[in-house]
């Protein structure tokens, strides 16, 4: 086993790219980052960073580099399509059951702190580097070569370069990801100012929150971003046939028309919209397989597993994976773990996490997009208790619903990896405490207590 760091390359300066690079970074390994855009950076849109992720910024020091460009809000309405509230989550209730708050973020505040932490960490970052090929079958070694930059050789490659990945298309050239309907999104910001002069709209913002409205086939989700200056709005709809590939500068009569029969709070504001473009919700695998051969090659976020935006998971379940592959690899650094194991245990626990978010975030699309009828009236007759504050233990809007937060919100993916380490280590099966209890099952019923207790 080496006991060298690891010259690890990374295909992809997306935000699954730079947390993975970051966590490999403090994992110890050499890090490069190769990526084909000219300039490092994002689209001018927002970005929910739910709690599962929110404690990766916090632990990794990329919330300190953001600042007050990670917005927190009070609370969550769920609304049908005239404005009618039919949902509630108090978000501080969440937050604060978790140890971990719930951000909202312009994707380029945060695309910018990431990049200014894994710099800090010595990451290696190339602009105008886009990957052409990859050759990792005949050496354990992997060569890249790029369009631009000659080629680079590396022991190990990661490809966090997005739905249209090389590196996937390498390793398996028969996987193509599709959109599953007609569905697609547009996105859009409108700055606050502006609703805040107008005496019908200037109601949804008195308080920083994220509404969602409901309605057949459509949706529109808000929040506020860019230390509470812009209101972003995303809005689902449906199409007469599959999109495949973004459509810029879309008539805007188009996206005006869409919304006319909604709550005329946010109709208002929909028309202060004034371009946008639509995105298509492209769903990968699931793939039998994220890695090569040699397992010298591995895939991460969107190159992997794409999914529907209705839980927004795409982006925090791209940096879960960095976040688990870097407690592996540190195993590997350390002389501890062979690459192959690492990579076989990565994608052993990460490919079942992906597909729970894929199948979730279809579940919330399907729940927000249903028709008028009996099954809009049960599920907005089952968030009822959430208006009156009542005891509840199960509810149908999921961003709220206490499995939900559980098992989405209450993950971490750092402390996934070092529980199925500590299980590798000890012959298959977590070690216990002279009282009989394993860790991870003590910091999942104790442990979130505890941490309250300590502010007390
Ligand atoms: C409407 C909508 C709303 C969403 N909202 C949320 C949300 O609130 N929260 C959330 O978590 N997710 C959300 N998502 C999903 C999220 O945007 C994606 O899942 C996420 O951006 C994927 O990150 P990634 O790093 O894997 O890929 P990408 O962001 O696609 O990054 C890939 C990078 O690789 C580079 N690249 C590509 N090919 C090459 C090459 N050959 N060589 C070098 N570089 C290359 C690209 O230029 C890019 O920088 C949303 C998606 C949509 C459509």
């Amino acid at each position: 086993m080496s006991s060298s760091p690891l010259n690890i390359g990374i295909v992809g300066a997306g935000i699954g790219g730079l947390a993975t690079a970051i966590a490999l970074a403090r994992a110890g390994a050499k890090v490069t980052v190769l990526e084909s855009a000219a300039e490092l950076g994002e689209i001018g849109a927002g970005i929910q960073m739910t709690p599962n992720v929110s404690v990766l910024l916090q632990r990794w020091g990329v919330d300190k580099e953001i600042g007050e460009n990670l917005v927190r809000f009070e609370e969550l309405n769920m609304r049908r399509k005239d404005g009618t509230r039919v949902g509630h989550t108090k978000i501080a209730t969440l937050e604060n059951t978790l140890n971990r708050p719930w951000w909202v973020v312009h994707r380029a505040h945060l695309h910018e702190g990431l990049v200014k932490v894994a710099e800090r960490l010595g990451v290696t970052l190339l602009v105008n580097a886009a990957v052409t090929g990859l050759e990792y079958s005949k050496t354990q070694a992997v060569t890249l070569a790029t369009r631009t930059r000659g080629s680079f050789v590396f022991d190990f490659v990661v490809g966090a370069d997005g739905i249209n990945s090389i590196t996937r298309k390498t390793l398996f050239p028969d996987v193509a990801p599709e959109p599953p309907t007609t569905n697609c999104a547009y996105r859009a910001l409108v700055p606050y100012d502006q609703i805040r002069k107008d005496p019908v709209a200037r109601e949804i913002i008195e308080k920083k929150t994220m509404e969602v409205w409901m309605s057949d086939n459509a949706y529109i989700i808000t929040y506020p971003i860019c230390a509470g200056t812009q209101f972003n709005l995303v809005l689902s709809h449906h199409r007469p046939e599959k999109l495949r590939a973004t459509q810029h500068d879309v008539p805007i009569h188009e996206l005006h028309n869409e919304y006319k029969d909604f709550d005329p709070r946010i109709k208002r504001i929909v028309d202060m919209i004034d371009s946008t473009s639509r995105w298509p919700l492209m769903v990968t695998g699931p793939l039998e397989s994220w890695s090569s051969p040699r397992k010298n090659v591995v895939l991460t976020g969107d190159a992997a597993h794409s999914m529907v935006n209705h839980m927004a998971q795409g982006a925090a379940t791209a940096m879960e994976d960095g976040a688990f592959l870097g407690r592996c690899i540190a195993q590997v650094v350390q002389g501890k773990l062979r690459l192959d194991e690492a990579v076989t245990i990565y994608e052993k626990e990460r490919m079942p996490k992906a597909f729970a978010k894929q199948q979730v975030s279809f579940l919330n699309g399907a729940i927000w997009h249903l028709p008028e009828g009996p099954a809009q009236r049960a599920r907005d007759a089952v968030m009822a208790p959430e208006l009156q504050g009542q005891y509840y233990v199960k509810s149908s809007n999921l961003y709220g619903d206490p499995k939900t937060v559980l098992d989405v919100y209450g993950y971490d993916a750092e402390k996934h990896a070092e529980t199925v380490l500590a299980a590798h280590f000890n012959g298959g099966r977590e070690p216990v405490d002279a009282a009989g209890i394993a860790k991870s099952l003590e910091d999942e019923y104790m442990g979130w207590f505890q941490a309250e207790k300590a502010k007390l």
